[in-house]
Parts: structure tokens; sequence; C-alpha cells
């Protein structure tokens, strides 16, 4: 490996709704100066941008890395421009849409950054944590208060032409009337969604605390419908792409009692057979609170290695 390695690192964020996680990995090591700091501490003005730039270059003057960060990735709950460079539209951050967000931070900080969809960069490190070969398709669908959904194509995710690739919580249902959150009518997160399961707590059981649902209602019929809706959409994926392996997580799964046994009997119910049900493989998202800036990380170091190895000598 090449010694200029040896003094430099990488920073990674994960920008969510609630709160951005921010770290510092030197090559090959582990994860340091993790942090974890409320979004609306940090983007306090309309000029998210210099927001995000401020913040950044605080995090590397208190760790004094301003001469060996040579990289920064950032995961977006957004949708970005093919190139990644420009965040499309962020449907849970006010101020977070049609930015140049690349070229702000570049110009404030000094530093190659790379955007990617938090999704992504999620599922990446999910499947290095368990040392997964990526080969062929490989996808991950997380459903928390909508659906996640990562679509990897030999070990690189699929991009779309406009950069909007990978969004299974808007397939279509005809005929349905139900509003989803994108403004379109009957998407799949109109049904198998954390937003959904909400409103079925309301309707159905509403002196129960959410977080008891399926510790207590997992027989009820309505909860029995909600699962067999998460493994249409996670079917529906692996009939299209018959994929390696396909990793599912996301809050709704990790609540306590999640039937996982009735939803893994549902997805080989809805997949065709033989293949590819007989072969699916189906993980559940190791669910770190870090493993967004572990993917973001993983990425800087695979870009910043693309780049050093693109200039000539
Ligand atoms: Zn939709």
């Amino acid at each position: 490996m090449n010694n200029s390695f040896n003094q430099s690192v990488v920073i990674g964020l994960d920008v969510g709704g609630t709160n951005i996680r921010i770290g510092t990995q030197a090559f090959g090591q582990k994860l340091t100066f993790f942090e974890k700091t409320a979004r609306a501490d940090v983007l306090i003005s309309p000029d998210v941008g210099l927001c995000l730039a401020i913040f950044i270059q605080n995090y590397i003057n208190r760790h004094q890395l301003a001469h060996q960060t040579v990289a920064i990735a950032i995961g977006f709950p957004s949708t970005l421009s093919a190139d990644r460079r420009t965040i499309l539209q962020t449907p849970n951050i006010l101020d977070m849409d049609n930015i140049p967000m690349a070229d702000i931070l570049e110009s404030n900080l000094n530093i190659p950054v790379f955007l990617e969809r938090d999704v992504n960069l999620i599922f990446d490190w999910d499947s290095q944590s368990r040392q997964l070969d990526m080969i062929g398709a490989c996808v991950g669908i997380y459903f928390g208060t909508g659906i996640g959904n990562a679509i990897f194509i030999d070990g690189l995710p699929l991009v779309g032409y406009d950069g909007c690739a990978g969004e299974i919580g808007h397939i279509p249902r005809a005929g349905s009337t139900e509003i989803c959150g994108c403004g379109n009518l009957g998407c799949a997160e109109c049904y198998a969604s954390g937003r959904r399961l909400t409103t079925i707590n309301q309707q159905y059981f509403p002196q129960t605390e959410i977080q008891a649902i399926f510790t207590l209602h997992r027989e009820s019929p309505v909860i029995i419908d909600y699962v067999d809706e998460i493994a249409c959409v996670i079917a529906t994926e692996v009939n299209i792409l018959n994929p390696g392996f396909v990793i599912i997580g996301g809050g709704v799964l990790t609540m306590q009692d999640f039937p996982k046994d009735l939803l893994d009997e549902r997805i080989r119910f809805h997949c065709r057979k033989p293949f590819p049900s007989q072969n699916l493989q189906i993980f559940y998202s190791a669910e770190s609170v870090q493993a967004g800036v572990l993917g973001a990380v993983s990425m800087a170091w695979r870009k910043y290695t693309t780049l050093t190895e693109a200039k000539p000598c």
C-alpha cells in the first residue's frame, strides 16, 4: 500500500432526519471520533450547505485532522443526481432540495466530497460486515417510517438515469385511493411502512403502545395482512432481480416480537418457484448506529483510491 495512506484519514457522515452522525477512519483501522449531533443543532439556517461545511470544519479542527483528511463521504436521506453531486429532493428535511452540495462543501473545505443515498451506504456496510460477496444483483430493503431500498449490481449501487433507482416504496397499487408521501396514489409505502403501522395501531389497537403491537397482536388478521404487505414488497424485487442475497431491516423489523418466521414464510410464498425462491438468502440488518458512517468511510476510501490511481504520476 502507498505510504501516503499511513498518515491519511477519511471522514464519513450520515445525515438523518433527526441526527447527524460523523466519524473518522485511518486506512484499515477502526472508526474513531464517532459523534452524534441533533440535526436541528447543525442545520440552523436555510443555507444548509454552508451550515454543514461549518459543522465539518469544526469537527476537523477539534480533532486536528486538517492535514490528514483526504476525502469525505456523506449519506443523505435524499434523491441525488446521477453524478452524485447534487441533492435533488429530501422529503424529511426542510430546505434540502436542489442543492449542489458536493460543490459547496468542496469549495469551503478544499477536500474531495462524495455523496450517496444513505440507504446505499447502510446496505454496503451491512454486506461488508457479513462478508457477503456482491456478485450480480444484491439488494437491501429497510422498513422504517418509509421504505428504503438499495440495489447493487456487481458491488456498485444502481443509480438510474436520473439518479433515482431503487424506489421500491413507490410501486403502485391499482385502484388505491391512499395518498403517499410522494404525492402519488397507492404506493407500497401506504401499506408496508412504519407510517402504516402507526395508522393500524390507532385504528385497531388504540389502547396498545405501538412498541407492544407485535407482542400483543401478532396473531391478529390485520397484523398478519400487514406482514404480508411487507413480504410482497420484498418478493417483488426478488422476482425482478433474482438477487444473490437480500438484507432486510429498518425500525419496523427490529420492533419487539416482530414475526420474522411469518415474514420469511410469506416472502417465499410470493417468490416465483422454484427459482428465485429456492436459493434465496435472506439476512437481517445488523442495525448498528454506526452503519451509515461506516458505509460512508468505506466509500470515501474506495473513491479516494480510485482518484489517486487515476492521477498520472
Ligand atoms: Zn409514493
